[in-house]
């Protein structure tokens, strides 16, 4: 039976994509369709890196950065020679889905002032031996130094082991200022907290301790868009959450069955356009 959703034919919609799950095609573009709407804020108008796993998450997924072939149905923007996409519309979300993507990953930047980042980005790693509780406080920590220089700062799980602490901000002047400041504020959770936080890449000196990971604040670099499925087991999703639901909510606890219950509740970054931070002053 051919299944249309926004006019968009789904191909092979009963395919298993999370195996363990028994989650098909048509049951992540539904999905897709659900929190398209929610979604977009963040994903629109940024570069797109897509994870595809054609074949379902046992097997081999890949990152897609450019077109290639899909320059059709796709928007697309030229970057120092090389192609990129991105999504306009709810119905590019569903476009992607059916092409197989299953995460979305984006610039913190916008395609029409590429040079001019806006969404910060701290990944906080935990080593295999940090537990949660250690994990949360750190969390805390890093949040405590943004209040601290009066920025607001938002949250949502990664879907994996750690969370996301985002900043946002009215757009930065250049990427080497923004990377520089985000540089800074992981230096300092290192010095603060010596025996808590790492900023060193070397694995051996990350153990017992969270890395606070600055790197994705550089022009090219991703991080899963707020909604996004990872491909992983038990079809997490990397979902915006209050700071109140920190000590309430696992980095990879809220899944696909559990990010639609809970999107029509609440919505943690309604204001995060609105705060109007600046690094240029
Ligand atoms: P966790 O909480 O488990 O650390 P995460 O989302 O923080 O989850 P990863 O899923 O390991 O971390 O993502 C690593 C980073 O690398 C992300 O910023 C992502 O956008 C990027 N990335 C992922 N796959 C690729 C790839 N194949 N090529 C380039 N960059 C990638
Ligand atoms: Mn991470």
């Amino acid at each position: 039976m051919e299944v249309k959703i926004d006019g968009i034919t789904i191909t092979n919609p009963d395919k298993i994509i999370y195996p363990k799950e028994k989650i098909t095609k048509l049951d992540v573009v539904k999905y897709y369709k659900t929190v398209a709407k929610y979604m977009l804020p963040y994903l629109k108008n940024r570069v797109l890196c897509a994870i595809r796993c054609h074949g379902g998450i046992n097997e081999e997924c890949f990152f897609k950065k450019h077109p290639t072939t899909e320059t059709e149905n796709v928007n697309t923007i030229k970057i120092n020679g090389e192609e990129y996409f991105y999504i306009k519309t709810e119905k590019d979300i569903i476009y992607q889905a059916q092409m197989g993507t299953l995460e979305f990953h984006t610039w913190g930047s916008k395609i029409k002032s590429i040079n001019n980042p806006d969404f910060m980005i701290f990944d906080l790693d935990p080593a295999t031996n940090v537990n949660l509780q250690k994990l949360r406080q750190g969390v805390l920590l890093v949040k405590e130094i943004l209040d601290n220089l009066n920025l607001k700062s938002y949250l949502k799980t990664s879907g994996g082991k750690g969370y996301h602490i985002v900043v946002p901000f009215a757009k930065c002047k250049n990427w080497q200022s923004f990377k520089h400041f985000s540089h800074n504020i992981a230096l300092l959770c290192e010095k603060l907290h010596p025996t808590l936080f790492t900023t060193s890449i070397r694995k051996k000196d990350r153990t017992g301790k969270i890395f606070v990971d600055y790197l994705r604040n550089e022009k090219g670099s991703t991080c899963v868009c707020a909604y996004s499925l990872r491909a992983r087991i038990g079809a997490p999703v990397s979902l915006p959450i209050s700071w109140q639901n920190l000590n309430k909510i696992t980095p990879n606890e809220i899944n696909m069955q559990t990010a639609l219950k809970l999107i029509n509740t609440q919505n943690p970054w309604k204001n995060i356009y609105e705060t109007n931070q600046s690094l240029n002053k």
